[in-house]
């Protein structure tokens, strides 16, 4: 329960829960629960009051305020006590809760490989599993854009078996042909299969196997890696993974490597530029390279309209498809987010992003 029955002014200090973090937008702010994957809206001078009074006596905080606005100042406080992100202590306490650190760690060279396949691709499976062990790579995306065996797909899954590999996210496009069970059963013969994801599908559907994985039916229809890039508030990642990596780095393509369906290694399969083969280039080689880690720098701070939005800590990025394809730094195309109206658009359809559409043949 949260200490909202009294609201005692005098000699208290208010503290933020560790992982309930602020994010100032253009014309209005959130507060993200990164513990209970939440987020609220709140006022710009909420935010302001949450993070200049920060470590300021309650009673002080009111009296710089005045008396005119003491019943809004209660009422933000209730607010914050009513949701549980804040709690109320002595000075001498305060002290005792530290900001959590927001640096980035993580150990692996490349944390996800999307490996994307048509029909004609000629990918060398056995290679590309060594190359990726060799990465100690822990994540990866097969994505098959047209109808694949199953037999075929579970042959390639068991070259993963005793790989460096933990997870494994699946595209395939639906076939009518194949028994649902089908699908259920391979998704739990593979441990680290994390589920399935079958496009072009008749009509949406989730469905869970007995170990509780999704095999998701979608009646999008899916035809290359054009499909990707999408901004929605439905795919708001609000986490601390997420946010601590947003700080520093883009939350798309940070430590990401991708073969296309034709073999060439990129950033992601939609980047425009090629580090050469994978029947002629060594993985690890290209993740080396700074022009390759380079695009896992530009964090939304650094992107335009992006760093004045409130929702840039924890909603995905996309460098691929831009509002300018000529300028990295500029927004994603496939945004239809405005923090200055707060209103969302679809993408598509705002007239500003037609010459963008052409460009990118959409
Ligand atoms: S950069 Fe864009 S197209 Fe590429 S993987 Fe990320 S979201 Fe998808
Ligand atoms: S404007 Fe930028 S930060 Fe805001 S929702 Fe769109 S992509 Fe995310």
């Amino acid at each position: 329960m949260p200490n909202s029955a009294t609201l005692d002014k005098s000699k208290i200090y208010f503290r933020l829960h560790s992982w309930c973090i602020p994010v100032r937008g253009v014309s209005r702010s959130v507060i993200c629960d990164l513990s209970r994957q939440s987020f609220d809206f709140i006022p710009n001078e909420l935010y302001a009051i949450l993070v200049d009074k920060k470590g300021h006596e309650m009673e002080r905080i009111f009296e710089h305020y005045g008396e005119d606005n003491r019943s809004v100042i209660e009422e933000y406080f209730q607010f914050l006590l009513d949701n549980e992100y804040i709690f109320f202590c002595e000075e001498s306490e305060t002290e005792q809760f530290p900001d959590v650190s927001l640096s980035l760690e993580s150990p692996f060279l490349i944390n996800n490989c999307i490996i994307d396949s048509q029909k004609y691709s000629n990918h060398n499976w056995k290679f590309i599993t060594s190359e990726l062990d060799e990465l100690n790579c822990p994540a990866v995306q097969l994505r098959f854009f047209y109808r694949e065996e199953l037999q075929k797909i579970e042959r390639i899954l068991q070259l993963f078996d005793d790989s460096s590999i933990k997870n494994i996210d699946l595209l395939v496009e639906y076939d009518e042909t194949i028994e649902v069970n089908a699908y259920l059963q391979l998704c739990d013969r593979f441990p680290r299969l994390s589920g399935i994801n079958i496009c072009n599908a008749p009509q949406d559907n989730v469905i869970l196997t007995s170990l509780v994985k999704p095999v998701s039916f979608y009646s999008q229809k899916i035809l290359d890696h054009q499909f990707c890039g999408i901004i929605h508030p439905a795919y708001f990642s609000i986490n601390r993974e997420v946010f601590i990596e947003a700080t520093s780095h883009n939350t798309c393509l940070y430590k990401k490597i991708s073969i296309d369906a034709d073999g060439q290694i990129r950033n992601c399969p939609s980047m425009k530029e090629s580090f050469g083969s994978i029947t002629q280039t060594r993985l690890r080689d290209i993740a080396l390279r700074p022009e390759f880690q380079f695009i896992g720098t530009i964090a939304k701070k650094n992107i335009d309209v992006c760093r004045n939005c409130e929702f840039r800590m924890i909603c995905t990025d996309c460098r691929a498809y831009l509002t300018q394809p000529e300028d990295i730094y500029s927004k994603p195309l496939k945004c239809g987010y405005n923090p200055e109206t707060m209103e969302w658009q679809e993408w598509s359809k705002i007239p500003e992003n037609i010459a963008a559409k052409q460009h990118y043949c959409f």
